[in-house]
C-alpha cells in the first residue's frame, strides 16, 4: 500500500475569533491517536499558514508557534508513529497551492487504492513529491475543483475514486469541510463550541472545548463547517458500513463516543462477556494498565472477583509497539511496568489486555508477575486472535507478525507462558459493541476486507475466485 501509514487524529475548527488555541487543545486532547508529528493550518482572512514538525504536540507546536498564527478558521492532525516512518515530510497537515486559492488536508485512514490511481494520475502528466496518499487526495481534488468549480462536487467525485480509509478535514482557503469514507471505516464527528463549530475525530476532544457533541459524521458525508452552523452533503452512500473495531477495542479514547457507542461501556462489555466466554477460578482480576483497563472491570463486574492493580506503569515511557527490534521492545515492556508485589505474591491472578498482536508485551508481562510470585497467571484478552493484516490505518502489517498465525490457541499461550489463554470471541466482541456485524470491519480477526484488496478475501464476495 502506501509508505506510511495513517491511524492519526485529524480537527478542524471554524469560530468568531483566533482558532489557533482550540486547535492546539484539541490535539493535545487527541494526541493518542498519534505522536509522531503534530501541525495545524490556519487561513488568517488572506493566506494559509501551517506550523508542523516531528514530535508531540507540546514539541511540535509550541507555545512561541502557536502564539504567533491568527485566524478564525483552520484545521490539524496528530500523526501515528509506525517504525520507519519519521521524516518530517510526512507531518500534516498537507498544503498545496491551486488554481482557486490555497489548500490544505489534514487525513485520517488510508487510501487503499493508491498505487492504481497513482498509475493513472502519473500517465495524464501529475507530478507527486512523496509517496503519501494524502498527496494524491490534494491531487485529485483540485483536479475536480477545476473541473466542477464547486468543492462539493469536487470532493464527491473525489470519494468516488478513493477506496479505503478515509476522515479528512479540508480548508479551501476561508472554507472548511469534513468528508469521511462510505463505510465510516475511521471516526469523524462534530460538535458546536462558544462561538463555533468543530469536526473532530474523537467526542472527547468536544468535552474538553466545554462543548456539545452534535452527531458523528455519517459515513459518506460532506460537511461544511462554518462558525454559526454547519451544511451537509450527501456524497456516496453505503448500505453496509465498516466501523473499525479496533476504535472500541484500543485506539480511541475511553471517553469518547464513537458512532453512538461510547468506548469505555464497549471495553467494559467486552471484559464481561469475556468473563462469560473464558471464566477462571481466581483471586484477583487485574489489567495491563492502561490498555486492558476497562476490559479488566468489566471482567471483574461480571465474574464477582476482585479487581486489583497490579502493575504500576510509568507514563512518561516510550511506546513499545512500533520499536523495530524483538529485544527492544521486551526491555522496553519491563522499563515501562513493574508489579505491585504486595497484589500480586501468592495469588492466582487473571490479567486482562485489549489485545495481542506479537506477543510481546503478554510474555514480558506473564513472567515478570510469576517472577513477583503470582501463583497462577491466567490470560484473557479483549479481542480476537489478530491474524490478518490492516490495511485501513492501524500498525498491524503482515502476517508473520502475528503470533496466532500458524499457532493454535494452546501453542500461544505456551509461547506467553500462561496457565491459561481466552480471547474473546468475534460473536461476543460483535455483541460488546452493539452494532450489526455488517456495519462493523472485523477484517484483522476474520480477514474479510470491507474494500478490494489485492490477494485478499473481499466482504462482499461470493467464492474465493470470483470478484465481488
Ligand atoms: P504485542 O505486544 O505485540 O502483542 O502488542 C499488544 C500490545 O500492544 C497491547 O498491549 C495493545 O494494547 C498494544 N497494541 C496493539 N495494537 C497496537 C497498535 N497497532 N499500535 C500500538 N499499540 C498496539
Amino acid at each position: 500500500m502506501t509508505g506510511p501509514k495513517h491511524s492519526c487524529g485529524v480537527v478542524g475548527v471554524a469560530a468568531t475569533y483566533n482558532v489557533a488555541s482550540a486547535l492546539h487543545k484539541t490535539l493535545m486532547i487527541i494526541q493518542h491517536r498519534g505522536q509522531e508529528s503534530a501541525g495545524v493550518s490556519i487561513f488568517n482572512g488572506e493566506e494559509l499558514h501551517t506550523v508542523k514538525d516531528n514530535g508531540l504536540v507540546q514539541v511540535a507546536l509550541g507555545a512561541e508557534k502557536i502564539n504567533k498564527l491568527r485566524g478564525n478558521i483552520g484545521i490539524g492532525h496528530v500523526r501515528y508513529s509506525t517504525a520507519g516512518s519519521k521524516s518530517v515530510i510526512n507531518a500534516q497537515p498537507l498544503t498545496v497551492t491551486t488554481s482557486f486559492g490555497s489548500m490544505a488536508i489534514a487525513h485520517n485512514g488510508d487510501i487503499t487504492n493508491y498505487i492504481e490511481l497513482k498509475e493513472k494520475y502519473l500517465a495524464s502528466g501529475t507530478l507527486f513529491l512523496t509517496d503519501s496518499d494524502s498527496e494524491l487526495v490534494t491531487k485529485i481534488l483540485s483536479k475536480y475543483m477545476v473541473q466542477h468549480n464547486d468543492p462539493i462536487k469536487a470532493m464527491k467525485s473525489t470519494m468516488g475514486e478513493l477506496e479505503g480509509s478515509f476522515a479528512i478535514a479540508i480548508l479551501i482557503n476561508d472554507r472548511l469541510f469534513g468528508m469521511r469514507d462510505p463505510y465510516g471505516i475511521r471516526p469523524m464527528c462534530i460538535g458546536e463550541i462558544d462561538g463555533g463549530h468543530i469536526i473532530v475525530s474523537e467526542s472527547a476532544a468536544i468535552d474538553a472545548l466545554n462543548g456539545t457533541f452534535i452527531r458523528d459524521v455519517a459515513p459518506g458525508e460532506i460537511i461544511e463547517v462554518m462558525h454559526d452552523h454547519f451544511i451537509p452533503h450527501a456524497g456516496i452512500s453505503s448500505k453496509n458500513k465498516a466501523h473499525c473495531m479496533f476504535e472500541w477495542v484500543y485506539f480511541a479514547r475511553p471517553d469518547s463516543v464513537i458512532d453512538k457507542r461510547e468506548v469505555y461501556d464497549v471495553r467494559k462489555k467486552v471484559g464481561e462477556i469475556l468473563a462469560r466466554e473464558c471464566p477462571a477460578d481466581v483471586d484477583i482480576i487485574m489489567p495491563v494498565p492502561d490498555s486492558g483497563r476497562a476490559h479488566a472491570i468489566g471482567f471483574s463486574i461480571a465474574s464477582g472477583i476482585p479487581y486489583e492493580e497490579g502493575f504500576m506503569k510509568n507514563r512518561f515511557a516510550e511506546r513499545t509497539f512500533i520499536l523495530p527490534d524483538q529485544k527492544e521492545r521486551e526491555m522496553a515492556v519491563s522499563m515501562k511496568m513493574n508489579p505491585i508485589k504486595s497484589t500480586v505474591a501468592g495469588k492466582r491472578l487473571v490479567i486482562v489486555d485489549d489485545s495481542i498482536v506479537r506477543g510481546t508485551t503478554l510474555k514480558k508481562l506473564v513472567s515478570m508477575l510469576r517472577k513477583a510470585g503470582a501463583k497462577e497467571v491466567h490470560v484473557r484478552v479483549g479481542s480476537p486472535p489478530v491474524v490478518a493484516p490492516c490495511y485501513y490505518g492501524v500498525d498491524m502489517k503482515s502476517r508473520d507478525q502475528f503470533v496466532a498465525t500458524g499457532h493454535s490457541l494452546d501453542e500461544v499461550r505456551g509461547i506467553i507462558g500462561a496457565d491459561s489463554l481466552g480471547y474473546i470471541s468475534i460473536n461476543g466482541l460483535i455483541e460488546a459493541i452493539g452494532k450489526p456485524e455488517s456495519d462493523l470491519c472485523l477484517a484483522c480477526v476474520n480477514g474479510k476486507y470491507p474494500t478490494r484488496i489485492p490477494g485478499e478475501v473481499h466482504r462482499f464476495q461470493s467464492t474465493l475466485n470470483s470478484d465481488y
